[in-house]
Parts: C-alpha cells; structure tokens; sequence
C-alpha cells in the first residue's frame, strides 16, 4: 500500500519530489532539532491519485487518521476537545515554491465548543474569538469559495460601528458577535453551516488544498516559471501554534541574507501580535528585526541561532517563516530562498570566500537567465529627474511604463503593446495577470517579504514596495503625493534597485556588467562611482563565475554576426568566432539593385554584368570580417532564403501595373516594372520555405555561389597577403543531399585553387553542411563524406521536424498548445529534445563515424538559450552560436553544463 502520509520526523529535504518544498523542509529542520510545531505531510502522490479520480483516496483518510492520533498522542490534546483543544494549520506546498499560489487554512478544528476550550487553555477569551473568526473566514473563502470581500467588508463595519481603527482594538463580544456574522455569511453564501466537525473541516480543506492546485492563478504562474502542470501538491497538516496571544507574541519573515543585493547580516519583517498572512499581506507596517530583538531578546537570539544553522546546514541564503508563542519561538517554514540576479551572484561568491562551496558550485547558483537580466540598462543618476517617492528597493531594474491600477488593465494596455508599470496599495495573488504584463510594479505599503516583493523578484520585475508616502488611490486611479497627483496613464519611473520613484521617464545608461563584459574588469571597475562598493562587489562577483566558467566549459562559444561592426562587439563579449554569418543581409538597401539586375536578366551576359557589380563589394565585406575576426574560424553561409524575397510584394506591384496600364502610362519605368512583374509571378512560391532556396537556388541560378566562393577566397587570399591569419569556412545551407553537397564542393574546390593559384598564396577553406533537414540528419554518414563540418540549423530543423511554420503557429494556437500540455514550451526556443533532439544526435554519431574529426556546432537560436546549451553539451558538439548579446550567457551555460 502506497504511503500518502509521512511524519515531519520521519522525511528530510531530499524527498521535495514527494513531500513539497515546505514539507521536505519541515521535517529537515525536525532532524536537525529546530523547535518545529509537530505535524505531518500528506504526499503529492495522494494529490495525483486525488486529480486522476475525483476524490480522496479511501487510504488516504485511514493514514490521516492514524497520523492524527499520534499527533494527539504527542501533544496531548485532541481535534475539537472542549477543553484543551488541538488546532492545526492544512497548508499547501509543492516541489516548487509557488508563492502565495495555492491555499492554507489555519485554526482547524475550532468550532462552538472548542472555542471555549481555547479561551481556558490561553486563559485569552478576546483571542479565542479572534482565531475562530479568521477560521470561518479563511475556511469560507478558499474551501466554500465564498467571496472574501463579504468577510472583509463585515469586519471593517464592525470596525467603524465600534469607533476604532485596528484589528486588535476589537474585544472578545465584538469578535463573538463577529463570528455569529460570518457564520450567517457562509449560510447565504454557500447554502450550508459552517461545518462544525473537526475532522469534516481538516478533509474539507485538504480537498481544497488539491484543488487550490488547479487554480487560474496557480496555472498562470506554472506556464510561467516552466513547472510542470502534473506533479500536484502536497498537504501539510500543522499543529498551531499563536503568534496572536499579545504582545509578547508575533509572527515573522526573514532572510540569512539580503535577498535583493546579497549583503550578509540577518534581514526580515516582525509583526507583534499577529497571525502569518498578515505579514505576506502587507496589511499592517511591519518592524524589522532589529525592532524585534529589542522587543524580545531571548526569541531573537534563539532565531539567529536557527538562522545560523540553517544557513550552514543549506550551505546557502534560506528563508524562513517564524512564530512567537508568549516568548516562545517556533519555525514554520524554510527554504533557499529565492534572490535577485545580482545577489545571486554575489552570494555564490560571498559562499566561496566563506569557504562553505567551491567555485564549481558556485558556478551551480547562477543562471545564464540572471547574467542576461544583469545586462539590461539603468537609470542614468546625471539625468534630470523629478524624484516623487522613495519606497523599498524589493527587485533591481529600470521600469518605466504608464501607471494603471488594476491587473485588467495592466493586462489591456500591455497587449496593446504599452509598457505599464502596476500600481497598488498592496497586490494579492489575483494580481499575478497584471503583474507579468507589466514591466514594473509599485505598492504603498508592504515590506520586501510582502505578497509583491517575492512575487517579483520570483519573475524577475523590476519592484518598489512600501512607498508609504504614495496615496494610492485604485478606484480613482490616482496616485496623490502632496500636492503632485499622477493619473492613470501618466508615465512614471521606479528604480528597483534604489527604490526609487519618478514622475515621468528618465533615460537609462549601460549596466556595469556591460562595461564589464565590454572592456574588462579594471576598467568596468574605474567606471563605477566612488564609493560604490556593492556594484563593484557585484561586477569582480560575476567576473569570478564567468572566468572559472570559461575554464571549466568544453563547449566553445561562437557568435551569428553578418557585419563587421557585429563581429566586433561579439568578439569583445568573448565569441570565439563567427558561426553563422547570413551574406544575405549583403545584399539588402543598395545592394538590392544589383540583386534585381541579376534576377531579371535576359541572358547570360546581363547576368554575368551584375556578378561582376556584385563580387568587389562581397570581398569587402568578406575581407572586413575577416579582419575583425583574425585568427578566428569564421563561418559564412551561402546565401539562403528564396530570390523573390528581394523583389516587391506581388499585390502591391499588380496594383501598381495595374493602375500605371490604367492611366495609359507608359516609359522605361513602366517597362521595368512590368518585367519586375512578371519575373515575382514567375517565381512567386506557394511554400516559400520549403521551395526554391538555399542550395537548391545555388544549382539552379548559374554563378550565384561561385560568385560567393570567390569573394571568400579572394578576400582570404588578400588578408594573407597582409598578413593576417583568416580562417574562413563556406557552409552550404538547406542540403537534404549529400549530392548537392558534392556538387557545389567540387565548384568550391575549383574556384579556391584557382584563386589560390592566382594570388600566389595558399588557402584552405574548408566546406561544410548546415543540417537543418530532417534527412540531412539521418543521412549523416553520407553528408559527412562531402562535408568537413556541420552546422545544426535548428531553426529550420525545428520547422521541419515538427512541420511547424515558425512565423505562422507560434502567436496562432502555441499558448493552446502549452496550456494543454501539448508543449510545454516553444520548440523553437528550448531544443525539444525528443524528437529535433534526437536527430541531432543521429547526426552526431554517424556524421563522427563517417568522418572522426568532423567539426560539430549549432548555429540556431537555440545556441543562446540555457537549457538547450546543456543538451548541446550532453550530445558532444564542439561550438554552440548565438546572437552576440547571448555569448556571455552561452558562455556561462556552458560552463555549468561542464561542472
Ligand atoms: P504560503 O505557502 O503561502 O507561505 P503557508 O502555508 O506558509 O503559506 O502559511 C502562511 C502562514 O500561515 C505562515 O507563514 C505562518 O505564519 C502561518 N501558519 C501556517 N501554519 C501555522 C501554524 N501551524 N501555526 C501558526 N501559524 C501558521
Ligand atoms: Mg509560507
Ligand atoms: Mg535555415
């Protein structure tokens, strides 16, 4: 029989798998003997078996029971007594940390009689009336699916009807009277009581706890953050313990480090005399801890114990969520916390220093995602800026945007293609839409551990929280500071990193990391501020892991540059190499003329005319290229796309005929035109990927390649003269053959010898494949007779594998695709490793059997992204390129890859 429940004492952090990341965590920090609130987990297996049929696994309530038991055994209390009542909390918490996702309930098993058994055993009527109220409100909004607004709004009237403005103010009849309130609610609401039955409440809300699971928001963010939509939720069922019991209680959030710059030192939030959620909330201004140690110097104390301990134990930052019971400390939560790019860096660092991992685990802590989002510009401080507010710095950026107040129209205006920055008082998990539309997020109050901060700095978005000087006001979409009013619509700028808030947009400069990659340390260093000890901190921090990356990495990292000017920037960002340069882009603007000439010529006179225009400015540009990437293989493609795609659109070019015979007009233009005419007619393709391109169109159209081959070798040939070291290489594109291959390699061969024979110098240009057909991979053998090297063009092997035209099915049906678990991400973003996968390694294996110093690489835009740089380096290529702003990020990917 399947095991659904396991007790905090008997899992540990390895099985998140099973027990959820707040399960497996509870029980770790039971081992190591941290004061934990006892309890049990109830699996994500159960949660699966509860998905596939609709209802709890009969199992699963036996198992409940038996654990219950020996909870009550332990504590000597019982669900519901009269007297000395147990309650626990039923909380949610998958493998992956879905904050504030899914659903918790606490106080369970408080009804009409063990409230009163909770009021002898705290000796505290007003607080055994103020847990039973949270309970049917909670209860009643995530298990009933009552609106909460009708709880809300019954207190806040209860409020006002008593003249007093906080919670706490309210005493035990009115909190008595409140319960009968909200009991009257959920009959209206839900056409049933309250249930009174513990053990119906504790089933109720783990049914609700499954289904919080398939939430619209919880859906949202798996798309999101990539996790899966299967692996369900586990349960875990917490005694209670009361941060509620007065003064000398509360309830906390803290961080081993700072988690938005990785500074070192204790950070977090402490609320006296309150229940967890209204921390996260931000519903009240929380103390820090320093506040909290001169409240309680024991519990603190004993907390920074914990921290300590935990910190060493993890071997990283962790976060953690704890209670104080009358001066007793108790931990309810932990994890490695989730941090900012930049704090991701420097604590991988910090860690190495503190010797507590080595430099190839630090390599581990960082992602080829954080060092891209390190790239991106900040505000320019030598600006004017008309500075409004300043709140907390919760996650870096520079956002400017419009301010809207409501996630709807958030979510409008940004699909409209307006960047828009989300204003709140606070944000709740019903915001999440708003908040991934927007580019930045503002909220009045709240600290760096409120609902917003963790939210965004979990995707990324640049956030301000706990700008208390901002009257927000979101039902007149205004937001008042002093005399200063902006409306919705109005443009403003936060600054995430200082918290920073300006009214309208203030121009951005080049990050540091930039100047870095760009120039190098020394002078990214001499560029910083004075003073500026975090940013340099940050920029020797990303150094160390890139520079141990590239040590350890067996991947090389070239870059797709068509220009020289792209040449350089990639070759300053470390590309070690050109591995796609697309010469179609030659022939673009002036170019085009010539182009034209060549398409319409009559015979091969004319044609041979617009060959001759074109090579000297092809060997310039080869010969430039060359140049910047001396001493450097350098990978230039044949040109690829079909012809037609440097003639006019056919519908606007009939009209234009069309209306010129019309008008009667005639003369040379007219004549043109007309020959233009007929010639896109002529050439105009159903299917233009799959037509007349590539190398198809190199056989077909007389002199195109060898034109190409020519200028690549006679700009070879002149950079050797000058006594440069070119290592050009020609790729022929679209192959499905290994005919085509040899055809076009034996006119390469001709050409090059004889360009060689002519200049006096000695060239070798290798010719190789770029395998972006299906049979081209499975025919690898055979190609790699002719090739000397393949290129994977996963781009168009990713349109053909899957039968995907790229530019017409991604915006049409692949958000369809993903939400029904047809993919889980874009093919033609992360390699799907299955199926275009797979035929790279076919290709792998025979091409390197066929030929065992075949050189291997992928030049598609998969050589840029992270997880499909591990699969590149799993399958043994030698090179992955990208675009150049990827390189770094490549550069680092490959590295991890390699440790
Ligand atoms: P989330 O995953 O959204 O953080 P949690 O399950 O951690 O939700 O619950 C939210 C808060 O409820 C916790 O931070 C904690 O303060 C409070 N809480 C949960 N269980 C208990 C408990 N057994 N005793 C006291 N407070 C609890
Ligand atoms: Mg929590
Ligand atoms: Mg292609």
């Amino acid at each position: 029989m399947a095991t659904y429940v396991y007790d905090f004492s008997e899992g540990n952090k390895d099985l998140k798998d099973l027990l959820g990341g707040k399960g497996a965590n509870l029980a770790e920090m039971t081992r190591l003997g941290l004061p934990v609130p006892p309890g049990f987990t109830i699996t994500t297996e159960a949660c699966r078996a509860y998905m596939s049929s609709g209802e709890l696994p009969p199992e699963l309530r036996v198992e409940v029971t038996m654990a219950l038991r020996r909870l009550e055994d332990t504590l000597g209390r019982a669900l519901g007594d009269f007297h000395d009542p147990l309650l626990v909390s039923v909380r949610s918490g998958a493998k992956y940390s879905m904050p504030g996702m899914m659903e918790t309930v606490l106080n369970i098993g408080l009804n009409d009689a063990s409230v009163q058994g909770l009021t002898k055993f705290s000796g505290d009527e007003r607080f055994a009336w103020d847990s039973y109220r949270r309970l049917i409100q909670m209860f009643g909004k995530t298990v009933l699916d009552i609106d909460g607004d009708r709880f809300a709004d019954a207190l806040d009237a209860m409020k006002v009807a008593r003249g007093v403005t906080a919670d706490t103010d309210l005493t035990a009849a009115d909190l008595h009277e409140l319960v009968e309130q909200f009991k009257t609610i959920v009959r209206e609401e839900s056409g049933r009581e309250f249930p009174q039955h513990p053990r119906e409440q504790l089933d109720l809300a783990i049914t609700a706890v499954f289904n919080s699971w398939n939430t619209d928001r919880a859906r949202l963010y798996r798309r999101r953050e990539r996790i899966p939509n299967d692996l369900g939720t586990a349960v875990n069922v917490v005694s209670m313990v009361f941060g509620n019991l007065g003064e000398n209680s509360g309830t906390g959030v803290c961080f081993t480090r700072d988690p938005a710059t990785g500074r070192t030192g204790d950070y977090g939030d402490y609320l006296p005399n309150a229940q967890g959620e209204d921390v996260v909330a931000g519903i009240r201004n929380t103390l820090t801890l320093a506040d909290f140690e001169e409240l309680d110097p024991t519990s603190f104390a004993e907390l920074r114990q914990a921290m300590r301990r935990l910190e060493t134990h993890y071997r990283d930052l962790c976060d953690i969520e704890f209670t104080v019971e009358r001066g007793k400390l108790w931990m309810l939560q932990t994890r490695v916390g989730k941090r900012t790019a930049g704090a991701a860096f420097r604590i991988a660092t910090q860690l190495v220093d503190e010797h507590l991992i080595t430099l190839d685990e630090a390599l581990e802590r960082v992602t080829g995602a954080q060092l891209s989002k390190l790239m991106f510009p900040q505000f320019d401080v030598d600006a004017d800026r008309t500075l409004l507010a300043t709140g907390m710095a919760a996650s870096p950026g520079a956002a400017v945007g419009a301010a809207v107040f409501s996630s709807a129209t958030a979510q409008e205006r940004a699909a409209a293609g307006e960047d828009v920055i989300l204003v709140r008082r606070e944000t709740n998990p019903d915001d999440l839409g708003g908040m991934i539309a927007a580019v930045g997020v503002l909220t009045s109050r709240g600290g760096k551990t409120s609902h917003a901060a963790v939210v965004a700095r979990g995707m990324g978005t640049t956030c301000v929280v706990g700008a208390d000087a901002l009257d927000v006001d979101v039902v007149a979409r205004t937001i008042t500071v002093g005399d200063v009013v902006v409306r919705e619509g109005e443009t403003i700028a936060i600054d995430g990193s200082s918290g920073e808030i300006f009214l309208g947009s203030v121009p951005v400069v080049p990050s540091p990391v930039v100047h870095y990659l760009e120039e190098g340390l020394d002078a990214a260093l001499a560029h910083l501020p004075e003073g500026d000890e975090e940013t340099a901190e940050l920029v020797r921090a990303v150094d160390r892991v890139l520079t141990h990356a590239d040590t350890v990495r067996r991947l090389r990292v070239h870059a797709n540059a068509d220009t020289a000017p792209d040449a350089h920037r990639a070759r300053s960002w470390g590309a070690q190499g050109i591995g796609l340069c697309r010469t179609e882009h030659m022939f673009l603007g002036e170019r085009r003329v010539l182009i034209e000439r060549l398409i319409l010529a009559a015979d091969d006179g004319e044609r041979e005319a617009a060959l001759e225009a074109l090579l000297p400015l092809q060997r310039t540009d080869f010969e430039d290229l060359l140049t910047e990437m001396d001493g450097l293989p350098t990978t230039i493609r044949l040109i690829d796309p079909p012809l037609h795609e440097f003639l006019p659109d056919l519908t606007e070019l009939s009209v234009q005929v069309a209306l010129a015979q019309e008008r009667g007009e005639s003369g040379e233009q007219v004549e043109r035109d007309r020959a233009l005419l007929a010639a896109v007619q002529r050439m105009h393709e159903a299917n233009p990927m799959l037509g007349l391109r590539g190398v198809r169109l190199g056989l077909v159209v007389p002199g195109l390649f060898a034109l190409q081959i020519r200028a690549v070798a006679e700009a070879s040939a002149r950079r050797l003269r000058a006594g440069g070291r070119p290592h050009a290489e020609i790729m022929v594109p679209l192959a499905a053959s290994v005919m085509e291959l040899f055809l076009v390699r034996d006119e390469a061969e001709r050409l090059i010898a004889e360009v060689a024979e002519a200049e006096g110098v000695e060239l070798s240009i290798p010719v190789g494949a770029m395998i972006e057909l299906p049979r081209a991979a499975l025919t690898a053998d055979r190609m790699a007779q002719a090739a000397e090297f393949f290129s994977f063009g996963t781009n168009d092997l990713t349109q053909t594998t899957w039968g995907f035209s790229r530019d017409d099915v991604e915006g049409a049906f692949f958000s369809e695709y993903t939400e029904r678990g047809v993919i889980s991400v874009s093919p033609f973003e992360t390699i799907d490793r299955r199926g275009v996968g797979r035929l790279v390694r076919i290709a792998v294996e025979e091409g390197r059997r066929a030929r065992p110093d075949l050189t291997l690489g992928v030049c598609g835009e998969h050589g840029g992204d992270p997880e499909s740089v591990h699969f590149f380096h799993e399958v043994g290529l030698d090179y992955v390129s990208c675009s150049p702003f990827r390189v770094p990020v490549a550069r680092l990917e490959a590295g991890r890859a390699a440790v």
